[in-house]
């Protein structure tokens, strides 16, 4: 019997109680930094399995590190649990029926991922103790990863100075090794204070920070012209100013969202769009202030990993979705338009397959698509230790990131299939390194050559300190 079987089995033996352990997340939605309960049910989990824990990562009360084994190389494996805001929606139904108006849901998939890996954890840890071979294996329970760059704050604070390679996954139409192409990241707060005044008696003597916001947005639109054509700019309004029209409104703030291909390419529009914004405060007679509130970098990849991990989701082969699981997805798929499902396809660089509501195949490696991306705090990680990440096949073929129909499906039987798969791609990637010392060397020597060419600096100003919430007295 090959380790990989071994170890498949030990996921197997666990599935069960994993499983409920990610419906109990996805029914209890905390955004970032608010996630006390989600953390809380990790560290129970994590006990019941007698992992030594470390709570408060990095000074963070919803950030937690699970150990299990002895010496060896050590093997991190990253879960989140982080919720988004807008997103409740009721499981198993094909129609947006949120569960609580304007409430948060899991529209990330982020219950599985973090399920998934706490129970690849605890099957290496098994593997572990039943082989007596030297080795250990974290799971680190990271919060925020919606906006909060959590990871790059635990990276900053040291938590993964003596990690060897870390593992992780993301919950996925399409079942692959990741291709690696996140983008750079950072997130803004530009505040625009004026001078208020009666809009109508006195508009002379009044100074629109809502106008400056409005200049700023304006050029900042006029720049995209002139910026590199895979950097992505968004912004939200986080405060118009007031409700009154014939009030000059005195203060506004907008959040920008600031993309690049890498860090050195995002902190150069960073740059950029400050100037916009010092530009606007000059034509409106405003001041601004300007707050990074949090940033993540680009995701490296690692050779000898990605092979590595391919080999197992090749030998394990697609999930193993029945008729039903087949049947709601392309039910989801009826909500959504032809485009979407295109979508999915090209940015997989597959070509599109007819009646095929879920991923019933393996994404042959090396396939590359369009590039079209986000961004992930797993990078932070991937620049301080060679890193790898599954996705693996949990909901229909083109349902859109975000979405009521991510959290609608984040508690099928399909999406139980998908994170068991996961765990078990994960713990026998996790147990390959550990088993071969070459493996290690080589995907050590991957990530130098790769950090060498361009050292890593935390896209985070140091004076920055996570954001984190205070617990709320429900979940005390
Ligand atoms: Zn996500």
């Amino acid at each position: 019997m090959q380790n990989s079987e071994i170890i498949w089995e030990l996921v197997d033996a666990k599935r069960q109680p994993f499983e409920a352990l990610s419906d109990r997340v996805w029914g209890m939605p905390e955004i970032a930094y608010t996630e006390y309960r989600s953390v809380g049910e990790h560290i129970a989990m994590l006990k019941e399995q007698g992992f030594r824990i470390t709570e408060n990562v990095a000074g963070i009360p919803t950030a937690v590190m699970g150990e299990g084994g002895e010496g060896g190389p050590v093997i991190a494996i990253l879960g989140e649990y982080d919720a988004l805001p807008g997103l409740s929606q009721e499981a198993n139904i094909a129609e947006p029926k949120p569960v609580e108006a304007g409430g948060h849901g899991h529209g990330c998939g982020h219950n599985m991922l973090g399920s998934a890996a706490l129970l690849a954890a605890t099957a290496v840890k098994d593997w572990l103790a039943k082989t007596g071979r030297p080795g250990r294996v974290r799971y680190f329970g990271c919060p925020a990863e919606e906006g909060g760059a959590a990871k790059a704050f635990m990276v900053r604070a040291g938590a993964f100075d003596d990690v060897d390679v870390a593992i992780s996954w993301h919950p996925s139409s399409m079942t692959k090794v990741d291709d690696a192409m996140s983008l750079a990241n950072t997130r803004m707060d530009f505040q625009f204070t004026g001078r208020a005044s009666h809009a109508a008696a006195a508009p002379h003597l009044g100074r629109s920070a809502l106008d400056a916001v409005e200049l700023m947005n304006v050029g900042v639109n006029y720049m995209r012209e002139h910026m590199p054509s895979d950097a992505r700019i968004h912004y939200a309004y986080l405060d118009a100013g007031g409700i009154a029209p014939n009030v000059v409104q005195a203060s506004a703030k907008v959040r920008y969202a600031i993309r690049a291909r890498d860090l050195a390419g995002m902190l150069e529009l960073n740059e950029r769009v400050k100037k916009i914004a010092e530009g606007a405060a000059l034509m409106t007679e405003t001041a601004v202030s300007i707050s990074i509130m949090s940033a993540v970098s680009n995701m490296l990849g690692n050779t000898p990993l990605e092979d590595a991990m391919f080999k197992n989701i090749d030998r394990l082969g697609p999930v193993p979705f029945d008729a039903a699981d087949k049947a709601y997805a392309a039910k989801i798929q009826a909500t959504l338009g032809p485009a979407d499902i295109l979508n999915d396809y090209r940015k997989t660089g597959i070509a599109p397959r007819e009646n095929t509501p879920l991923c019933d195949f393996v994404v042959p490696q090396g396939t590359r698509g369009v590039p079209m991306i986000g961004s992930t705090d797993v990078a932070d990680v991937s620049w301080k230790v060679p890193t790898i990440q599954a996705r693996v096949a949990t909901h229909a073929i083109g349902t859109p990131g975000h979405s009521w129909q991510i959290t609608a499906q984040g508690k099928a039987p399909a999406a139980h299939k998908g994170m068991v798969h996961a765990a078990k791609i994960m713990a026998a990637t996790a147990v390959d390194v550990i088993s071969d010392e070459t493996l290690l060397a080589r995907a050590k020597k991957d990530h130098q050559e790769r950090v060498t060419r361009t050292p890593y600096v935390c896209p985070i100003p140091a004076d920055v300190k996570p954001p984190i919430k205070p617990r709320p007295a429900a979940a005390a």
